[in-house]
């Protein structure tokens, strides 16, 4: 499959229908989904009826929107109306909420052709897929591998190239290490720059939706469609959506990029990642742009903050599952209290259980100043950090993980997953856009460059991606092995 934009420009130039290109795509899902299990609902019909309304609309020479015909996957936390939507969750798994997000409305406005929603961890808390309550996804370079997570199956059904576009979310790096894992680009917009209306909530004050897509003009396109201000949601910023398609470049001259001295003793553990992610500094030099040393002094403590953070917020927005209103129940036979009880330990999986007893251990009186509350405070160093940061340079270039796709059940131990967001987080904490382009490989599996900008200077962040893809040109370098 092409990209988002070869196949938008192919349909609007007649050279193939909607109908046609997503006959395509759900074939190519097909072939590929025994091994790589990307999907947990796919929807052919809804797929089908919106492709013949795009041709329809062309037939008749009515305007169509921006990703008018281009098959597009969701992560499956974005409420979808009237379809199933568990969060990859038991406690959700006949959920079928009765309103859309407001990202696949918008979807649905610019004509996205959406395939079906896509594998995650439970509740998006993980970062190789395999906390999915239902089944692990696959990485379509390396099927003994994990796609990252938690937006795995998205990052996997575009690593095939199955379909050129999906969205995913990232509240710690769920965007930007299954990209980096599955040889895509991943797009972790500032905080409220997309509209978390309908998006299940895991950590409120980190969660944001992103593209996950072929290619970097595809995410732009995406972004554009799915970015702005939404009256639902009170943590949407009202700041005009610029077309990110325009600004694209193809050299750095006149660019200052950032390189985090403090991220180069991490790295430097792993001599193949050091190397690769020295070559890819090269590469962008190259390109014309200049260096400057930047310090983020307080990125060590951003795991130690995140997990503290995250599951606090968690704790506090899973209360809701209870058996109640929605989602899964299993009757108590002594009362109210029984239900829950029985609902939430049958629902809920293991990570998740583990993050709302620390969440709910940290938010406790007594401990509230000492963790909730102190964390908060590094939050704050950490933003000022990047703000002294951005004084020096125009984006930051850095590690986007520390290691290539690892085997499936490698990482047993909790903390070591937790490690895989180091380079992530702290982006995350800060509120500020982050991305994950590829980078090249690392034992012949793909590894992304992360870029990151100020708050809300999105289009700055894309263009020295793009013109760092054009010169590098990686995600073409290698075929996945199912398709
Ligand atoms: N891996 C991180 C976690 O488990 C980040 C997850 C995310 O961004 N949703 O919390």
């Amino acid at each position: 499959m092409e990209t988002g934009h070869e196949i938008r420009e192919a349909i609007a130039r007649r050279d193939r229908s909607a109908e046609e290109v997503t006959r395509a795509a759900l074939d190519a899902i097909g072939r590929v989904e025994p091994s790589l299990r990307a999907y947990i609902t796919l929807l052919p019909e809804r797929a089908l009826a919106k492709a013949r309304e795009v041709d329809a609309k062309i037939a008749k020479g009515e305007p169509v929107g921006k990703l008018a015909g281009v098959p597009t996957a969701v992560k499956d936390l974005f409420c979808l109306k009237d379809a199933l939507t568990t969060c990859g969750s038991k406690i959700l798994a006949n959920f079928k909420p009765p309103f859309s997000s407001t990202v696949v409305e918008r979807l649905d406005s610019a004509d996205a052709v959406i395939v079906g929603k896509t594998n995650m961890d439970e509740f998006a808390m993980g970062s190789s897929c395999e906390n999915s309550a239902f089944f692990p996804t696959r990485n379509p370079y390396d099927l003994e591998g994990v796609p990252g997570g938690s937006s795995g199956g998205s990052a996997s059904t575009v690593g095939a190239r199955s379909v050129p576009l999906a969205v995913g979310t990232d509240t710690g790096g769920s965007i930007r290490e299954p990209a980096s894992f599955c040889n895509i680009v991943g797009v972790k917009p500032t905080y409220g720059r997309v509209s978390r209306y309908g998006m299940i909530a895991f950590a409120s004050s980190l969660d944001q939706a992103g593209p996950m897509t072929a290619d970097v003009r595809d995410a732009a396109d995406l972004l554009g469609a799915i970015a702005g201000f939404d009256p639902m949601d009170s943590t949407s910023v009202d700041v005009p959506v610029p077309d990110y398609g325009v600004g694209l470049r193809d050299d750095l001259k006149g660019v200052r990029i950032g390189i985090v001295r403090d991220f180069e003793d991490s790295i430097a553990v792993d001599p193949k990642m050091a190397k690769l992610y020295k070559d890819a500094y090269e590469d962008l030099r190259k390109l014309g742009a200049t260096f400057v040393d930047v310090t983020l002094p307080h990125a060590k403590y951003g795991l130690a903050t995140y997990y503290l953070i995250a599951p606090a917020e968690c704790s506090s927005n899973l209360a809701r599952y209870d058996g109640t209103r929605y989602g899964v129940r299993v009757d108590g036979d002594a009362d109210v209290y029984a239900m829950f009880d029985k609902t939430r330990t049958a629902g809920f999986g293991d990570e998740v259980k583990r993050r709302i007893v620390l969440g709910t251990y940290a938010l406790c009186s007594g401990y509230y100043d000492a963790y909730y509350v102190r964390a908060q405070k590094v939050r704050t160093l950490m933003k000022h950090d990047f703000d002294t940061a951005f004084a020096a340079c125009d984006v930051i270039a850095c590690p986007a993980v520390s290691c290539p796709p690892f085997e499936l059940g490698a990482k047993s131990d909790p903390v070591a997953m937790y490690l895989m967001d180091y380079f992530t987080i702290p982006m995350s904490l800060a509120g500020i856009p982050a991305m994950s382009v590829p980078g090249g490989f690392v034992d012949g599996l793909p590894v992304g460059l992360q870029i990151c900008a100020p708050a809300f200077e999105e289009a700055r962040m894309l263009a020295v991606a793009h013109a760092y893809e054009q010169a590098t040109r990686h995600a073409a370098k290698l075929q996945p092995v199912v398709s």
